[in-house]
């Protein structure tokens, strides 16, 4: 699909579900999520076999907590075999992923996103409001040891809250073959009302880690991430910035919510509904709505004010 600017939209992100087994305090409140899911996995099947056929061929799964969907692996390997899909992606906390890295990696997911803002336990708990640390670890290890290339480490970098952590987090891919993206917090969701002191500019994170570089470096993926490798590191930092600079120029992404709409744009509120046409099976008219939504992507936005990232998808 090519849009109104000219760009080719190739990649779809699907949040398969608003539910997290995490509360992380920048994204989703306290307590317990009534969970608006209106497609299930066959519906979501069927959307990727449409968007396959208008040359959709890049795929990310993510929510919510992607690894809470039963029957993750069977989808994936589902949705793998549609003709003109290449690459399957998984956006996660990973805390569980040691028990189906393997299965998903094998159904296709090769790559993945570690969501991961602490190397703190105490402080990774407190961020995520319980979540364990060293489950999170162990999915690294997991992602690594089945072959998933590359595992980026998603860093929402927050000031006050674990701004201390840049270089640890920087200083770990000497030792770990990861690519650890420090992503600027952005103002939405839980986050939409928190003091200016809060957001840390991509622009500081680079200048207080220009000591440390080595060099630049190109990470598979084609994200927004510009991307460094550290004096001596088996992995790389990237950098993020959705709030300060803007990656809408070379933005190629659809993204269906788990409330069953298709979004164009990150930033935007619009969203089409395509729950009738997916219940109804309908191809033709699946297709008429990613391509009205592929023509519908703004040039460049900023107007999202009011949805979690949970539900579009991260
Ligand atoms: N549960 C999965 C995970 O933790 O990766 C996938 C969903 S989560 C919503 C996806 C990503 O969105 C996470 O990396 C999270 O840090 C990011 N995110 C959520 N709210 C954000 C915000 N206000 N600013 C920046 N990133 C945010």
């Amino acid at each position: 699909m090519i849009d109104g600017q000219g760009r080719v939209i190739d990649y779809l992100r699907l949040s398969l579900t608003a539910e997290c087994n995490l509360r992380c305090r920048y994204c989703l409140p306290e307590g317990r999520i009534v969970s608006h899911s209106k497609l299930t996995l066959a519906d979501f099947a069927f959307i990727v076999e449409v968007a396959a056929g208008l040359g959709i061929s890049r795929v990310r799964l993510t929510g919510g907590e992607p690894l809470l969907v039963q029957g993750l692996a069977e989808f994936v390997a589902e949705i793998r075999q549609y003709p003109g899909i290449q690459d399957i992606a998984l956006t996660t906390n990973a805390q569980g992923l040691d028990n189906l890295a393997d299965a998903i990696y094998q159904a296709g997911v090769s790559r993945v996103n570690i969501s991961l803002d602490s190397l703190r336990p105490e402080r990774y708990a407190y961020l995520t409001r319980g979540g364990k640390l060293q489950l999170t670890l162990q999915g690294v290890e997991a992602a690594l040891y089945v072959g998933m290339f590359p595992v980026k480490i998603n860093c929402v970098i927050m000031g006050g809250l674990n701004d201390d952590e840049i270089e640890a987090f920087a200083l770990w891919t000497r030792v770990k073959p990861v690519s650890v993206r420090f992503i600027e917090l952005m103002p939405f969701g839980e986050a939409a009302n928190w003091p200016d002191s809060s957001f840390v500019s991509v622009r500081s994170m680079k200048e207080r880690l220009a000591p440390l570089i080595s060099h630049k470096d190109k990470v598979t993926g084609g994200g927004p991430a510009e991307s460094f490798v550290i004096t001596g590191a088996l992995g790389s930092i990237g950098f993020i910035s959705g709030t300060t600079e803007h990656f809408c120029g070379t933005c190629s992404r659809l993204r269906v919510t788990s409330v069953g709409t298709i979004r164009p744009c990150l930033f935007s509120d619009l969203e089409y509904s395509l729950q009738e046409a997916v219940r109804n099976r309908n191809h033709q008219e699946l297709q008429t709505l990613l391509l009205d939504a592929a023509l519908s992507k703004p040039v460049r936005e900023n107007s999202m004010k009011t949805k979690r990232m949970a539900e579009i998808g991260g």
